[in-house]
């Protein structure tokens, strides 16, 4: 566990801490934690030693901020202002692979912005999580010498701040988008072609999540096809693509090279934290997940995919 093994490569994450108000195919969830950040930390804590920068209301239960501590990750870099917390409420149906807006209240994220510590500064492995693309750029200002920036964004952002955004990526190591963010982006139907665009930007590791069908991965110029861990009992995907995104990142923070072993490897990382994600709302099953269930479904995940 990420708590208990010093040997942790810092990690730090600035995204959205939100209520969400979310409704599947099979049920309803009111006001409970979520967030891009939350997610993402949830998942990577078992690979690095996860800081989180970002801001909550006075309406944000101090309990919620105890149990992201008591699951090991840093919550010192997240404060309070007064107002009300980021909240987000939208819809699934059908397959559950695209997630329908209904409503995002900025609040304090509004007018929200970081300033890093000395040490957060100095951090090697940054993740702009889903959030305004500006705030993610002043996050980006402040860290020295990174080893690797990665960034995820969404549909909100390309319509709202689609220069700020593409400011971003130029700066960024490794994009996380979803198949229909890529192509809302780049112009380009075909997910190919959309993944060399944003390439030519900057980052030299692109990441298109598919929902169920897994993830497409773009490497200087090979391309890795990786499923989903599949299961029948899908409850909510809310951050999918963010718990993925902490098992990609926190998995290859651990390894000097980033080759293509460490790639794949942390692609099937990824999709089995996200697996367990989606089988509660919230975060609620990741706070409860063990190393020892990430190991054994990582047995079974390798079977699925290997030609022997
Ligand atoms: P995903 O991994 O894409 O399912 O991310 C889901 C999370 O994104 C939810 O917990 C929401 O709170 C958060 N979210 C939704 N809209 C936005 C937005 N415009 N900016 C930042 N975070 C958001």
């Amino acid at each position: 566990m990420a708590t208990k093994n010093g040997s942790l490569q810092p990690l730090l994450v600035v995204g959205s801490i939100a209520f969400d108000s979310v409704k599947t195919p099979l049920g309803t969830a009111k006001k409970v934690i979520g967030g891009s950040s939350v997610y993402f930390s949830s998942a990577a804590r078992f690979f690095a030693s996860v800081k989180m920068i970002g801001v909550v209301g006075t309406d944000f239960p101090q309990s919620h901020l105890d149990d992201l501590k008591k699951l090991g990750i840093d919550t010192s870099g997240i404060v309070t202002h007064r107002g009300k917390t980021f909240h987000w409420k939208g819809f699934y149906e059908g397959d559950m692979n695209q997630a329908h807006t209904l409503k995002t209240d900025l609040n304090v994220f509004a007018q929200f912005r970081p300033v890093l510590s000395a040490s957060d500064r100095n951090h090697e492995h940054v993740f702009l999580a889903n959030i305004d693309p500006n705030l993610q750029m002043s996050v980006l200002k402040q860290v020295a010498k990174p080893r690797w920036i990665a960034c995820d964004t969404m549909n909100y952002w390309i319509e709202s701040q689609k220069s700020a955004l593409l400011d971003v990526l130029k700066h960024v190591d490794i994009s996380f988008m979803n198949d229909a963010e890529i192509r809302q982006l780049s112009g380009h139907s075909n997910l190919l072609r959309a993944a060399r665009w944003v390439m030519k930007l900057g980052p030299s590791i692109v990441i298109v999540k598919k929902g169920e069908h897994g993830v497409l991965c773009v490497w200087k110029n090979r391309v890795f096809l990786f499923p989903a861990y599949l299961l029948e009992d899908v409850i909510d995907p809310t951050g999918a693509g963010d718990s993925f995104a902490g098992g990609f990142l926190g998995y290859l923070s651990r390894h000097k090279n980033a080759g293509e072993k460490e790639i794949k490897n942390a692609l099937a990382h990824g999709a089995i934290v996200a697996s367990f994600n989606v089988q509660s709302f919230g975060n609620e099953r990741l706070a409860k997940l063990s190393q020892e269930e990430i190991t054994s479904r990582y047995g079974f995940y390798k079977k699925m995919i290997s030609l022997v």
